[in-house]
Formats: C-alpha cells, structure tokens, sequence
C-alpha cells in the first residue's frame, strides 16, 4: 500500500492512528503504527499499557479500520494529516 502525506511524499514507514478512533477512552492515546504491509503494531511507548488489553483484537481493528478508508491517519515526521491508499 501507499502510505503518504502531501508535505513528506508518498514513502512513509507508516502512518499513525490513535487508539480513540476505535477503543473510546480506553485507547485514547495509544498509537498504534500501520505498516505498508497491512500489519499493525503499538507505538513504543504504549506498549506496557497495551499488553494488558486483548491485544489481537484491538490490532485486527485498528488495520480494518484504516483499510475502511480511516480519515484520521498521521504522519509521523509532520504529523499533519496522512492518507493511505492501495
Ligand atoms: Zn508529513
């Protein structure tokens, strides 16, 4: 997939999400990676906290989530808005 931001271009590494877009309160925050490949990891930070959720879950709709056209991705050198396309 092409992940891209008009300032940076289209080779991003990956784009953001927050988690709030899926969880509500109980991911608010949590950043999880989107990866050109589809996968879906938890930023760093987020981790610890993260492990203590349903983990597969919560990645599977995550990755759905963008593949639904999320409007609310980011790009994580401008963190402006990014976009994500086939
Ligand atoms: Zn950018």
């Amino acid at each position: 997939m092409i992940l891209g931001c008009e300032d940076c271009g289209e080779d991003l590494p990956y784009v953001e999400v927050d988690g709030y877009a899926i969880g509500d309160r109980l991911l608010e925050g949590v950043i999880f990676h989107f990866f050109p490949n589809r996968s879906v990891k938890v930023r760093d930070e987020d981790a610890e906290y993260f492990d203590g959720l349903n983990n597969r879950k919560w990645l599977k709709r995550i990755q759905e989530y963008v593949l639904d056209g999320a409007d609310d991705t980011i790009c994580p050198k401008c963190k402006k808005e990014a976009y994500v396309e086939e």
